[in-house]
C-alpha cells in the first residue's frame, strides 16, 4: 500500500502530527491502539518503521504523532516530507488494544507513547460509560504534554476517565504531578488487582513498570504493553 501524507503539523518539541491517506483502497479499517510499517529507501537501503494510530479508524484517513530522534534515519526521513509525498506501508498491525471482556484500565505512557491511548479513549470514551479509564503521561517539560488539551476535554467530558499528566522536570509554576509515572501508578491502581495495565514508551521505562506490577500481585496477561525500541 502506499500512503499519501495530506498535512503536517507541530504540536510539541520535535514533534508533529501527520495526516495520512491510503492511496490504493477504499478505506484503511484498523482496531484502535494499532501501528503501520512504513518503509523507505534511506542512504541506499530500504529502512522500515512502525507508527501507532493516534486517532480512531476515518475512511482512508489516519494520523499519527512522531517524535525526531536527532540521531535517527526514519524520523528525520518523515520530518523533511512535504504534504503530496507518498511513502510505501503495510497494516494495520499489532496487537496493543483493549481486550475482551474489557476491564477497566491504566494507560501509562511516556512521550510519544501516548499516540495509541489517544486513538483508544477517543474511541471507546463515548461508547463505554461502564469501565473506568486512567490515563498516566509523564514527559520531562510542560511543552511535551502532547495532546494535553484533547485529553483534559475527554476527562470533562467522561467523568469515567482520569487524566494524570506528570512533569519529571517542570517548572516553577507547575500545580500538577510530578515526578515519573512509576511514581503515580500505585496511587492510580489503589487496592485493586482486577484492572488490566496497558504501558507504551520506550523500553527503559516500560521494563521498569512491569516487575513493579508483577510484584504486587499482577498476572503477566494483565500487563499489555507495547516497546518504542
Ligand atoms: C509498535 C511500534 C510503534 C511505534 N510507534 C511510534 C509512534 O507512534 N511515534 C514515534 O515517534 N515512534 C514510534 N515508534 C518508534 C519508531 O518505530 C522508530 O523507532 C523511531 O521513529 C526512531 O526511528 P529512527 O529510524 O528515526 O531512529 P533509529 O535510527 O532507529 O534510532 C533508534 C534510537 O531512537 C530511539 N527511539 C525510538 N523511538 C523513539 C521515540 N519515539 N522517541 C525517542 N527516541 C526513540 C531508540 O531508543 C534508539 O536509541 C514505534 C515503534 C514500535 C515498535
Amino acid at each position: 500500500m502506499t500512503a499519501k501524507l495530506m498535512d503536517i503539523r507541530k504540536i510539541g518539541p520535535d514533534v508533529c502530527h501527520f495526516v495520512f491517506q491510503v492511496q490504493d483502497a477504499p478505506t484503511f479499517a484498523y482496531v484502535p491502539g494499532q501501528f503501520v510499517s512504513f518503509t523507505a529507501e534511506i542512504g541506499g537501503s530500504p529502512i522500515t518503521r512502525a507508527y501507532s494510530m493516534v486517532s480512531p479508524p476515518s475512511g482512508r484517513f489516519f494520523e499519527l504523532c512522531l517524535n525526531r530522534v536527532a540521531e535517527g534515519k526514519f524520523s528525520p526521513f518523515l520530518f523533511d516530507r512535504k504534504p503530496g509525498d507518498e511513502i510505501e506501508m503495510t497494516g494495520p498491525w499489532g496487537s496493543f488494544i483493549f481486550r475482551q471482556p474489557l476491564q477497566d484500565s491504566i494507560l501509562v505512557a511516556t512521550g510519544t507513547g501516548v499516540a495509541p491511548f489517544r486513538a483508544m479513549l477517543q474511541d471507546r470514551l463515548p461508547r463505554d460509560t461502564a469501565h473506568q479509564f486512567s490515563l498516566i503521561f509523564g514527559v520531562r517539560y510542560e511543552q511535551g504534554l502532547l495532546y494535553r488539551e484533547d485529553f483534559e476535554e475527554l476527562a470533562r467530558r467522561h467523568p469515567h476517565f482520569r487524566f494524570w499528566p506528570t512533569l519529571s522536570r517542570p517548572g516553577s509554576d507547575w500545580k500538577g504531578r510530578r515526578g515519573h509515572v512509576q511514581e503515580h501508578l500505585f496511587e492510580a491502581i489503589g487496592d485493586r488487582r482486577d484492572v488490566n495495565v496497558f504501558i507504551c514508551g520506550l523500553k527503559a521505562m516500560v521494563d521498569d513498570v512491569r516487575p513493579r506490577l508483577k510484584a504486587e500481585g499482577f498476572d503477566r496477561k494483565q500487563i499489555i504493553y507495547e516497546k518504542y525500541d
